[in-house]
C-alpha cells in the first residue's frame, strides 16, 4: 500500500499546521483542457493608471517620469509612522494595542503592460536591488520590527491595478505568519530549511526549476494547488545579506518560475507572492532562512480556482492534486513564454 495514494495529513514544520491530502479524488486522468484566453493588446501606458509615469495619484500627487523602478509611500497606507502608543486589555478579553508602520508601493517598470514573467532578467534584477535598498532602509527605522514585501498579481487576487508593482508593509509587530515560522525555526538547533532543501534535492520529485543559487519547489506541505517556495541554496536571513551574484540569480529564477506559471493555463497567472525574512527587531534570528512563497489560486484552468471554504474555513486546508503531481506538471512546462511561442 502506497501511503501517498490514500487520504493523509502532512505537517508544515514552518507553521506547525497540517494539510489534508486526498489523492484518491484525482486518480481520474488529467483532462488537460486549456481555455484559450483572448490575448489582450499590450497597453504600455494607461492615462487612467495611478502608477504609470507622470500620472496623478490620489490626493493630487504626480508620479515622476520614472524610467526604471519607482517607490512611494502608499497614499492609502494601512499603517502610519506616528500613531501614538496605547495598550488596553479590558476584562482580559478586549486586548488592543497601537501599531505603527510604513507602507510603500514599488513600481517594477514604467511599462504598464509588463509582468515579472514578461520583464527581462536585467530589469527584474533592478527590482531585486530596489527590494534590498528598501529592506535596509526600513530595517534601520527603530520602530520597524518586520518588513513584508509582497505582490498581489491579477484581479482574482484582488489586485486593483495591473501595472507591475508590489507593496512593502513594514510593521512594529511581527505579523502572524512570520511569527509562526520564526518560532519554529528558532526552536531548532540548526537551520531547518537548509536541511529541508538538501533532502528535497536528494528526492527531486517536488523540484520545479533551479539555478546555481536558488531552487523553486512545491513544498511537501503545500496547501494551494500550485503553491511553490523559492529557497536560496546558501543560508542567509534577509535581503540585506544577499550576495552580488545572488541578485541576478533571484531575478532569473523568478522569471523562469512565473513563465512556467503563465504557460500552465496559458494565462497571466494570478498569485500572491512574498518574502519571509528575519524580523528586524535585533533579536538572534541566525536560523531564519530567507525564502519566497508563491500562493496561486488557480486549480484547473485560467478561470477555475480553488476556494478555501467549508471544511477548510472551519477545520483546515485540504487538497486533491498532490504536491508531487503539481511539481511534475510545472516541471514539464517550457520556459519560453506562450506569448512568444
Ligand atoms: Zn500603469
Ligand atoms: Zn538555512
Ligand atoms: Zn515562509
Amino acid at each position: 500500500m502506497n501511503w501517498r495514494e490514500q487520504p493523509h495529513r502532512r505537517l508544515n514544520p514552518l507553521t506547525g499546521e497540517w494539510v489534508l491530502v486526498s489523492p484518491h479524488r484525482t486518480q481520474r486522468p488529467w483532462q488537460g483542457q486549456v481555455e484559450r484566453q483572448p490575448r489582450p493588446a499590450a497597453v504600455h501606458y494607461d492615462p487612467k493608471c495611478y502608477l504609470c509615469p507622470g500620472n496623478e495619484r490620489a490626493g493630487g500627487k504626480h508620479n515622476p517620469p520614472y524610467t526604471s523602478t519607482f517607490v512611494f509611500d502608499n497614499d492609502f497606507s494601512a499603517l502610519l509612522p506616528d500613531t501614538p502608543p496605547f495598550e488596553t486589555n479590558e476584562a482580559g478579553l478586549f486586548a488592543a494595542r497601537a501599531e505603527r508602520g510604513l507602507c510603500r508601493v514599488v513600481c517594477f517598470s514604467p511599462d504598464h503592460s509588463l509582468t515579472v514573467a514578461r520583464m527581462d532578467t536585467g530589469a527584474i534584477t533592478t527590482v531585486v536591488d530596489t527590494w534590498v535598498d528598501q529592506f535596509r532602509d526600513l530595517a534601520a527605522q527603530p520602530f520597524i520590527n518586520a518588513v513584508q514585501i509582497f505582490e498581489n498579481r491579477g484581479e482574482m487576487m484582488g489586485a486593483s491595478n495591473p501595472h507591475p508593482h508590489c507593496q512593502i508593509w513594514s510593521t512594529e509587530s511581527v505579523p502572524n505568519e512570520l511569527a509562526k515560522e520564526v518560532a519554529n525555526l528558532s526552536a531548532a538547533s540548526e537551520c531547518l530549511l537548509c536541511r529541508y532543501l538538501e533532502e528535497e534535492l536528494k528526492r527531486g520529485e517536488r523540484i520545479v526549476c533551479e539555478n546555481r543559487q536558488f531552487v523553486a519547489l512545491v513544498p511537501f506541505w503545500a496547501v494551494w494547488p500550485f503553491e511553490t517556495i523559492v529557497l536560496p541554496r546558501r543560508h542567509f536571513t534577509a535581503l540585506d545579506e544577499i550576495a552580488a551574484d545572488e541578485r541576478a540569480a533571484l531575478a532569473e529564477i523568478l522569471k523562469r518560475l512565473t513563465t512556467r506559471y503563465d504557460n500552465l493555463f496559458e494565462t497571466s497567472f494570478p498569485y500572491t507572492m512574498g518574502f519571509h525574512q528575519r524580523p528586524t527587531d535585533g533579536a538572534d534570528h541566525r536560523y531564519f532562512h530567507m525564502h519566497a512563497h508563491f500562493y496561486p489560486p488557480l486549480l484547473r484552468s485560467a478561470t477555475v480556482r480553488k476556494f478555501m471554504v467549508g471544511f477548510e474555513m472551519l477545520g483546515g486546508p485540504q487538497r486533491d492534486i498532490t504536491p508531487e503531481s503539481a511539481a511534475a506538471r510545472l516541471r514539464q512546462l517550457s520556459e519560453q513564454h506562450y506569448l512568444d511561442a
